[in-house]
């Protein structure tokens, strides 16, 4: 799918990016760590996040679904919009977060799975408790996400019994059964023995083949060429580079966006 940036003047239902962020600034203390970030992101396309330890790439992922509170700026997703430096009573602020919240799904580096639940357990956790779903919608459902991540005859396991890539394609079911609009990764592999990063990849690169929308800051350069639509370079707070993989990657326009694939490649 395009990722076109004229879209973004584009007034029209069918072309409005399911993500917007405009002029997102994030500071931790005096150290400002994000500043002037806007991006767009289609439905159903993937974007990859790519850059030097410390840039900023996790801050960004963590403000799309509030995990991080930006100082200022507006995140969009859906007919959901947060602008961060407008002044709000603390209710409506909460609101707005929870309701941002809700539009998005979190993969962790490290998986977060409730350690004395069994896995199906850890998929419907929080469809039942969290949305209030019924177990007997729920249940059927959680049982396809595992069939979908070749785990369906692992679901009465404990996390402790699986391999750090099956508790990583569990961590992503996971993630699916809340229904979000926008799936985010935060380094899914970057925890796993080598051996094990290629089945949570391929978890993935099915998920973008469904035609889910993802944001991914990963260091996995060649899912990033297989893959993302859209690569954003950051570097030290800034969006230094941006546009397909095959350009990002493969002939960067930026002196520091080669130096950083240079050191990794
Ligand atoms: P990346 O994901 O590209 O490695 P991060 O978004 O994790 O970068 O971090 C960007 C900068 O913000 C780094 O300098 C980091 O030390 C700093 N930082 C991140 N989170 C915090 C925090 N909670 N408190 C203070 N500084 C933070």
């Amino acid at each position: 799918m395009s990722t076109d940036e004229s879209t973004d003047e584009s007034t029209d239902e069918s072309t409005t990016p399911l993500l917007e962020v405009t002029d997102l600034r994030k500071s931790f203390g005096d150290q400002e760590v994000l500043r002037d970030i806007d991006f767009t992101v289609e439905q159903g396309t993937v974007t990859v996040l790519l850059g030097p330890s410390g840039s900023g790439k996790t801050t960004v992922l963590r403000s799309l679904n509030a995990l991080e509170v930006p100082d200022a700026g507006v995140v969009r997703i859906e007919d959901v919009e947060v602008d961060f430096g407008q002044a709000r009573s603390r209710r409506d602020a909460d609101r707005d977060l929870a309701r941002l919240r809700r539009q998005s799904a979190m993969v962790f580096q490290a998986h977060h799975l409730f350690p004395h639940r069994t896995v199906l357990q850890n998929l419907t956790e929080g469809p039942i408790h969290a949305q209030g779903r019924p177990e007997a919608e729920v249940v059927p459902e959680a049982r396809v996400l595992l069939e979908q991540v070749g785990l369906a005859d692992r679901e009465d396991a404990y996390p402790s019994q699986l391999s750090g890539g099956q508790q990583q394609r569990v961590g992503i079911a996971r993630a699916l059964a809340l229904k979000p609009r926008l799936m985010l990764f935060d380094e899914p592999t970057s925890a796993l023995d080598p051996e094990l990063v290629g089945e949570v990849l391929g978890v993935m690169k099915d998920l973008a083949a469904e035609g889910w929308t993802m944001v991914v800051v990963t260091h996995e350069i060649r899912f990033a060429q297989q893959v993302a639509d859209q690569v954003l370079f950051l570097d030290d707070g800034v969006i230094a580079e941006r546009g397909p993989a095959s350009q990002v990657i493969e002939d960067p326009r930026e002196a520091r966006t080669r130096q950083f694939l240079h050191r990794i490649l």
